[in-house]
């Protein structure tokens, strides 16, 4: 369960950029979510609410955009998105061939924050 520091050092960015707009509520929280990332929306719901009692983005909406897995294959070298648990994950739609480098899917970060 490692949603609570990731959620706790997202929420330092948002209060960062809340402080230096003097937002004094925030709305809406967009993140892009990596599909490799391993992060529940459940359990990031869950520390959302938690750490952001009392503070400006205390109630504020929280809304993940699913960031697709690209991958540059090892054998042909094209780059191909590609469905994490399936059993077409991984596998070059090309030449069939499976494994390559992961280029997205990984990441995690705000990607845009919506103040009152
Ligand atoms: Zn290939």
């Amino acid at each position: 369960m490692h949603e609570l520091p990731v959620m706790n050092g997202i929420l330092r960015v948002v209060m960062k950029h809340a402080a230096m707009n003097r937002v004094t509520k925030v709305a809406a929280i967009q993140l892009r979510v990596g599909k490799l990332s391993d992060l529940e929306e459940k359990w990031m719901q869950h520390y959302f609410d938690y750490l952001t009692q009392g503070t400006v983005a205390d109630g504020a909406k929280l809304e993940i955009e699913w960031g697709d897995v690209v991958m540059r294959c090892a054998g042909c070298d094209r780059e191909f998105t590609t469905e994490p648990h399936t059993e077409a994950f991984g596998i070059c739609p090309h030449c069939k061939g499976k494994g390559g480098k992961i280029l997205s899917g990984k990441e995690y970060y705000v990607k845009n924050m919506v103040a009152l």
